[in-house]
């Protein structure tokens, strides 16, 4: 097998492309992708105001990256959640990078908003990813507006994004697939959300990291250990090996036949929390009472 711009000595086949490529043309066709990604999916311009979560891992990282090197204007946004070291470890990957780059990184704790993620699973009924989770969009949509940015970008990537449908597809939650798709737009209260890497594999990713020497956090988050989403990954990769290009197949014909049915299904009617101000299901966001709950905990 050879490169297929230069016949050179390839250093990764894709075989869902049908693509071998060398370490160069790897690294061109990985930026140039994420372009394609971006424009036909409509996700931005380079007038937009782009504020970039990063977790410290190689996938935000790497995204943060290549949108600087396509000319957008990204700024970085990392969420301390509090779960000990490996916070700690995570935010130093984000903030040497922040440094390298020469990009603006904005933090905020946790644990100075209400308390971490540790914490806040002792007052919540939820698991601690669906948790985390909940609290992660709350923060990049009112951060993002707060200092004004109008689209948050994450680093999700095929494999996430596959594998998540995949979970939501065993349990039918129609809510979920509606909303499913890199890109979702502006409306009351959000800003625009979108997902540039979600055609790349995780292989993909990890392996432009590397060329890049971005150095990021390898550890997983101590409580995705057993999480489901890991269980979901697996699957889809024992089958992939089986038919190597089905991770891509499931994923894009999801967003192209059955999204646009499960949209017109969904419809939200979303309040303003009392407290915060931010959209919410309910008069109180889920969020605020948790940090009534965290508060009063403490208290007592
Ligand atoms: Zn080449
Ligand atoms: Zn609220």
């Amino acid at each position: 097998m050879r490169c297929r711009i230069c016949g050179g000595k390839p250093i990764i086949y894709m075989p869902h492309h049908r693509l071998a490529l060398c370490k160069e043309d790897f690294i061109r066709w990985f930026e140039n992708y994420t372009q394609k990604t971006i424009k036909e999916f409509r996700m931005f311009s380079k007038e937009d105001r782009i504020l970039v979560a990063v977790s410290g891992g190689k996938d935000s990282l790497a995204l943060w990256l290549v949108l600087r090197k396509l000319g957008y204007e990204a700024d970085g946004f990392y969420l301390h959640l509090g779960i000990g070291e490996y916070s700690e470890r995570s935010k130093e990957k984000v903030l040497n990078f922040a440094h390298r780059v020469g990009a603006q990184v904005h933090i905020v704790d946790l644990k100075e908003e209400a308390a971490g993620i540790p914490e806040l699973k002792e007052v919540s009924s939820r698991e601690t990813c669906s948790l985390c989770g909940l609290v992660k969009r709350y923060y990049f949509n009112k951060v993002a507006k707060d200092k004004g940015y109008n689209v948050v970008a994450t680093g999700h990537n095929l494999d996430d994004e596959a594998s998540s449908l995949l979970a939501n597809v065993i349990n039918w939650n129609m809510k979920y697939l509606g909303r499913k798709y890199p890109v979702l737009k502006e409306e009351e209260g959000f800003v625009r959300k979108v997902k540039p890497f979600c055609r790349f594999t995780e292989k993909e990713t990890a392996l432009y990291s590397l060329l890049m020497g971005i150095d990021f956090i390898e550890e997983e988050c101590p409580f995705s250990e057993d999480a489901s989403s890991i269980f979901f990954k697996e699957i889809l990769n024992s089958i992939e090996e089986r038919s190597p290009g089905t991770k891509m197949r499931f994923y894009l014909d999801y967003l192209r036949k059955v999204y646009p049915i499960f949209k017109k299904e969904e419809k939200r009617d979303l309040k303003r929390c009392k407290i915060c101000g931010e959209p919410s299901p309910s008069e109180i966001c889920p969020v605020c009472r948790l940090k009534e709950r965290s508060l009063s905990l403490k208290g007592s």
